[in-house]
């Protein structure tokens, strides 16, 4: 009953879009301010009290007997250009349907929950992603206040512009010591779960990444006068490093490494590569391991081209450190699926989230619900109904026997 309330909820916030025809909500954009007005109104049935900040945050608190302390469940309500309704959405709206059902039950939580919809994870009209999770933890930088958008306007602007005051970068929204951590549903983005044929799973922690460019240089010459002996060719040279790239990581789950694009510069089909870049992304759970796989797998390139004659250089361009759920919580959480689900899996995520910015204020965990082929970023994902009811009950369960445990421990 539930889950099909909570399937047309995220159908409605799905058609709140600054561009006809398909989903694209950006920071503090039209379409946002409608979102924050929509998903608003569904808090407050709900029984939560709702603000906005500066930045557009949308944060709903249902209170509880003072001094109890808070935890916390949300997501980002931006979009990518040309979206999925899911990503983002489902971990703003879950939560709030969770609760409503709780409430219709005359179920108290013994703690005060607040539900965050934040406003910027997608980086799409700034290139700083998680802006909104940034303000609500006190870690937006005035350095990122100069960020502008494609039409000039910095953030600063945009910001002050919605509020219609001064903005400075705010203290973290909460003390440490006030929350019981921060847990966020969200789509799994990837295919583990559809392999594995289950509705949810749960994070283990949110993969380290670092991403660069190896460029490798040989000698541009005539493909019609240079013997095959006498080349040294970029473009060979740096596919036989993607085939290795690919065969290294596929021994050491979970290790992931990617190729994504190859450039040759200047390339022509009568002439010898003389020069190619590839882009290398390397992704683990493990921050040691991601560090330890990036430094062999850039040796192995220079072995590559030592003995093609050629040089190679490698310009680091992103690095992301590893985010560790929290033990404890991840493990009540996993309770909880078992008891739903009937077994438990967990992952780790592959893609970032706005967990990694709330890991800094208070332990995170992690709810992944299978989508369709593991698509994302589309306007074609798609998670069924019925998961998406598991996700819910998993939630209501959830915060039912954190319920018990938090009256246990204090006594
Ligand atoms: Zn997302």
């Amino acid at each position: 009953m539930s889950g099909l309330r909570l399937v047309h909820m995220l159908d409605e916030l799905g058609r709140v879009t600054d561009e006809p025809g398909r989903l694209t909500r950006t920071f503090l954009s039209p379409g946002m301010k409608r979102a924050n007005a929509l998903v608003g109104g569904w808090m407050r049935e709900a029984g939560l009290a709702v603000r906005e900040d500066d930045t557009g945050n949308l944060i709903g608190r249902l209170e509880s007997t003072p001094g109890t302390k808070t935890l916390l469940l949300g997501s980002h309500l931006d979009t990518v250009r040309n979206a999925g309704r899911f990503d983002g959405a489902l971990g703003v709206v879950l939560p709030i349907v969770a609760l409503a059902q709780l409430k219709r039950r005359g179920v108290t939580l013994p703690f005060a929950v607040e539900v965050l919809g934040f406003s910027e994870e997608e980086a799409v009209r700034f290139t700083g992603a998680y802006l909104g999770s940034k303000a609500y933890t006190g870690r937006l930088r005035p350095a990122d206040l100069k960020l502008s958008d494609a039409r000039g306007n910095t953030l600063r602007a945009v910001i002050e512009e919605h509020s219609g005051r001064r903005y400075t970068p705010p203290k973290p929204a909460h003390k440490r010591s006030d929350l019981l951590g921060y847990v966020e549903v969200h789509i799994e983005q990837g295919p583990v779960l559809e392999n594995r044929k289950l509705a949810v799973g749960v994070v283990s922690a949110i993969a380290s990444q670092t991403r660069g460019r190896l460029i490798f240089r040989g000698r541009a010459g005539h493909a019609g006068t240079t013997p095959m002996a006498l080349r040294r060719d970029a473009l060979a040279g740096a596919a036989e490093f993607v085939l290795l790239a690919e065969k290294y990581a596929s021994a050491r789950a979970p290790l992931v490494a990617t190729v994504g694009t190859i450039n040759v510069p200047s390339g022509a089909a009568n002439v010898i590569p003389g020069e190619t870049v590839v882009s290398l992304d390397v992704r683990h759970p493990n921050d040691a391991a991601c560090r330890r796989a990036l430094t062999q797998l850039i040796g192995s390139a220079r072995k590559i081209a030592r003995r093609r004659g050629l040089t190679v250089g490698w310009q680091p361009t992103m690095q992301h450190q590893a985010t560790p759920c929290s033990p404890a919580l991840t493990a009540a959480l996993a309770r909880s699926v078992k008891a739903v689900q009937g077994k438990s899996l967990s992952l780790v995520s592959g893609a970032g989230h706005d967990g990694v910015v709330m890991s800094a204020l208070t332990p995170i965990a992690m709810l992944f619900v299978r989508c369709r082929d593991g698509l994302s970023h589309h306007p074609d994902e798609y998670a069924s109904p019925k998961d998406l009811a598991v996700a819910l009950r998993v939630m209501v369960d959830f915060l039912q026997r954190l319920s018990a445990d938090y009256t246990d421990e204090r006594g």
